[in-house]
């Protein structure tokens, strides 16, 4: 460990630390010592014998810098709390602009649904930047209140709007992507755009939001995310174009892809020179492996391996799939096929803020598909709590190219996390033969370890996140 110096910020943590590094495994590391310089993770040891001696000689050491200690180390004999760590959640599809809507989506179908409530909502905040600006604030904050660290947002069409929101996301500490929706064909008359306009704001919007990361003394921390809205309210030639920026500039792409039927008839109609919906996107340069691509319900298996092949990633919207009634997303038969698969709020066709909240109904929607196809393969369809916990966290990751930096607590990765109490006084009662017991039975304590992280899956929501930390900046 080197000496820190007088700017440098130290935070030295002490307690459980949960994650989920591969699909189906829960990591538990209880008593454990970590140490984060700058937001990023130097030091992670879960066999200290001294815990009080080493955290002295720590700050000792970083005596110059700018020190803070949290020490969680279980406490339910105390106060009948159960704490621990867990990596930042990632939401790789929400709407910002559509947030004062969630909860509403009525009886309607998507397409009626976007023209009764999102368009007249969008273009208010696309013109009234003051309005925008707290609606966008409400969004960041509720997002980091519900422990989503990482988020790619949608904003509006307008070019300052979406600015905006990418300055937002730097003042509050959420990393972000940020993209300017894209809509020049089959649009509403009040809410369309130019070819032309539509690309030279997002050349500029590019180089712009990746600027503004230096004046936050960041890189790439909120980056700029290409956003045709979908298919068929996006012309050939604009995707193309949006194309040659991706890859020129290595930028990521996000939009929807087989969320409805008629959407899908939709998208036929408008690219009949295509063979399926994914080719509309691969046919016009869209589909890399910085796609996120959102829903992806009713997806053929041509469509499902070529997503696999151009290694493009899946957004899945289990909670916005259901208010909508779009179906049921085939997650299992996504990552049998090996495509990176996530999951996203899609707020506001999705209600809630939460991530928690989206791998529970994500779960339950597996759970579903399950009672369809149990005849031929049993149980195969049914995702447990820690495969959704690893889709909320290392699969967003995935999806967004950034497993070298989020998602577990790993040595060299950034602090993104939250702190989890459950038990006395929350919505998740904890009873103390349900604890780890002091037993030396390791398989024994892992299976408790099991039960308390299902709890909180099943029951808890922004009020058992107690702390958030952002590349090691608490922003709750
Ligand atoms: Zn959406």
């Amino acid at each position: 460990m080197n000496q820190s110096s007088s700017n440098d910020k130290v935070l030295i943590l002490y307690g459980n630390f949960v994650d989920t590094p591969k699909l189906n495994q829960l990591r538990v590391r209880t008593e454990t010592l970590v140490l984060v310089v700058n937001g990023k993770i130097v030091f992670i040891d879960d066999s200290i014998s001294n815990k009080q001696k080493m955290i002295a000689d720590m700050k000792q050491l970083h005596a110059k810098a700018d020190v803070q200690v949290i020490d969680n180390s279980n406490s339910f004999k105390e106060n009948g709390k159960v704490k621990f760590f867990f990596p930042g959640f990632i939401d790789t599809h929400c709407h910002a602009a559509q947030y004062p809507n969630i909860g509403i989506f009525g009886n309607t179908t998507l397409l009626d649904w976007l023209e009764k409530y999102t368009f007249p909502l969008e273009k208010e905040l696309s013109t009234n930047l003051e309005k925008a600006e707290y609606v966008y604030k409400k969004v960041i904050q509720k997002t980091l209140q519900n422990g989503t660290t990482t988020i790619s947002y949608y904003a509006t069409i307008d070019k300052e709007s979406t600015r905006l929101l990418a300055k937002l996301c730097l003042e509050l500490g959420q990393r972000a992507f940020v993209g300017k929706v894209c809509m020049d064909m089959n649009s509403p008359d009040y809410y369309t755009e130019s070819h032309e306009d539509c690309v030279e704001d997002n050349k500029e919007l590019v180089t712009s939001i990746r600027t503004m990361n230096q004046n936050y003394g960041k890189s790439k921390f909120v980056e700029p995310i290409l956003t045709p809205r979908f298919a068929p309210m996006v012309q050939g030639k604009t995707m193309k174009e949006l194309g040659k920026i991706s890859k020129e500039f290595q930028v990521p792409i996000q939009t929807h892809l087989s969320e409805t039927f008629s959407e899908i008839e939709l998208v036929m109609e408008t690219f009949p020179n295509s063979k399926d919906y994914t080719s509309v996107y691969k046919d016009h340069d869209l589909l890399n492996e910085r796609t996120v691509l959102a829903h992806c319900i009713h997806l053929s298996d041509d469509e499902a391996n070529m997503i696999k092949k151009e290694n493009a990633g899946v957004s899945h919207c289990p909670v916005s799939n259901s208010s909508i009634t779009s179906g049921e997303c085939r997650v299992r038969w996504l990552l049998e096929k090996g495509i990176k698969v996530s999951l996203g709020t899609d707020m506001s066709g999705g209600y809630a803020p939460s991530i928690l909240k989206t791998a529970r109904q994500g779960l339950l929607v597996s759970r579903h598909v399950a009672m369809k196809t149990s005849d031929e393969v049993g149980d195969r369809d049914k995702l447990s709590t820690n495969e959704v916990l690893y889709l909320a966290t290392v699969g967003g990751a995935g999806v967004m190219n950034l497993n070298s930096i989020v998602g577990t607590f790993d040595l060299g990765m950034s602090f993104d996390a939250q702190l989890i109490e459950i038990g006395e006084g929350t919505n998740v009662d904890v009873f103390d033969w349900q604890l780890t017991s002091s037993s030396d039975d390791y398989n024994l304590i892992m299976e408790k370890w099991q039960d308390i992280v299902d709890k909180w899956v099943f029951l808890g929501d922004d009020r058992e996140t107690t702390k958030v930390w952002v590349e090691g900046r608490q922003v709750k």
